[in-house]
C-alpha cells in the first residue's frame, strides 16, 4: 500500500508501534513528538531502514493548535496527502477534581483532545480530495468510563470518542473512515509513571501487588494490553477490511468496559 501516515506522538509506546507497523506495508510515515533532539531523527532512520521506506521525524507540539495544523499541512505538501491520520499523542495527570491545576487541565485537553480536532480539519479535504482516507484516534477506556482523580483525562478521551462519531457522520460514504481505539492499561511510559506513584503511596506493597491490586483494579485480566495488541487494532481500522467500521470504539481493554 502506498500511503502517507502521520501518527501523532510516536517516539516512544503505542504510536511508535503503530509507526512501525505502517512502515512494514509500505506506508510513508510521518512520526512526531514535542522534542527535536538527534535520538528522534536517528529512530525515523532506524525505522525506514528496517522496512525500507520513507519515515521522517517532524517536530509539532500537540499542545499547541497552529502547531498541530502546521504539521498535517506539511506532510501533505511534502508527501502529496495525508491519507493515514493516527492521532495518538496524549499525557496523564492525577489529582482530585477541586485541587487539579488549572494548567494540567488545559494541557491534558489541549494535547489529549484539541490535537484530534486540529489535525483532522486539516487532513479531511486531503482525503475527501482522494476519495479514501482513515483516522484513527488512540482514546481509551477512559473514553467509556471514570475514575477517580482523572478528570481532565476522562473528559478529553470522552471528547475523542464524540468527535470520532461526529466526524464519521460527516465523513459517510466518502470512503473515509473515523474510529476510536480504546485500551485499557497497557504499560508504557504513560502508565509506569503511575505505577512509580502508588508504589511511593504503598511502600508496604511489593510492585506486583500494586500492579494487580491497585493498577489493574478495573482490569479483570490482571494483566496489561500489550502495545502490539493496540497497533494491531488500529492496523485492522485502516485496512480495506474495515471499509464499514466507522464511528466506533474497539476496546482492547482485558474486560473492564464489560463491567
Ligand atoms: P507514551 O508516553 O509512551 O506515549 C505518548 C506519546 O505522546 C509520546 O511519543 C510523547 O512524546 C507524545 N507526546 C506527549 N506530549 C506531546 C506533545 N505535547 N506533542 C506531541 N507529542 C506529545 O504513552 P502511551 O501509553 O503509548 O500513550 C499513547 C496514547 O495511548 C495516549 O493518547 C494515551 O492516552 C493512550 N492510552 C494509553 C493507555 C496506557 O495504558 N498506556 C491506555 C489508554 C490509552
Amino acid at each position: 500500500m502506498s500511503r502517507t501516515a502521520v501518527v501523532t506522538g510516536s517516539n516512544s509506546g503505542i504510536g511508535l508501534a503503530t509507526a512501525h507497523r505502517l512502515a512494514a506495508i509500505g506506508c510513508t510515515v510521518v512520526i512526531n513528538s514535542f522534542t527535536d533532539r538527534k535520538e528522534d531523527h536517528d529512530l525515523a532512520a532506524q525505522i525506514a531502514r528496517e522496512h525500507g521506506t520513507t519515515v521522517v521525524y517532524r517536530k509539532a507540539d500537540m499542545a499547541d493548535g497552529d502547531a498541530c495544523r502546521d504539521l498535517i499541512a506539511w506532510a501533505g505538501k511534502e508527501f502529496g496527502s495525508v491519507d493515514i491520520l493516527v492521532n495518538n499523542a496524549g499525557i496523564q495527570h492525577v489529582a482530585p477534581v477541586e485541587t487539579f491545576p488549572v494548567d494540567e487541565w488545559n494541557r491534558i485537553i489541549a494535547i489529549n483532545l484539541n490535537s484530534n480536532f486540529h489535525t483532522i480539519a486539516v487532513a479531511l479535504p486531503m482525503m475527501r480530495k482522494r476519495g479514501w482516507g482513515r483516522i484513527v484516534n488512540i482514546a481509551s477506556a477512559h473514553g467509556l468510563r471514570a475514575s477517580v482523580n482523572k478528570s481532565a483525562y476522562v473528559a478529553a478521551k470522552h471528547g475523542v470518542v464524540g468527535l470520532t462519531k461526529t466526524v464519521a457522520l460527516e465523513t459517510a460514504g466518502q470512503g473515509i473512515t473515523c474510529n476510536a481505539v480504546c485500551p485499557g492499561f497497557v504499560l508504557t511510559p504513560l502508565v509506569e509513571v503511575q505505577v512509580q506513584d502508588r508504589m511511593k503511596e504503598h511502600p508496604d506493597l511489593d510492585r506486583d501487588t500494586v500492579v494487580r491490586d491497585i493498577i489493574l483494579a478495573k482490569q479483570p485480566s490482571k494483566q496489561f494490553a500489550q502495545i502490539s495488541e493496540i497497533a494491531a487494532a488500529a492496523m485492522y481500522l485502516i485496512s480495506d477490511d474495515a471499509a464499514s467500521v466507522t464511528g466506533t470504539t474497539i476496546s482492547i481493554d482485558g474486560g473492564w468496559t464489560a463491567q
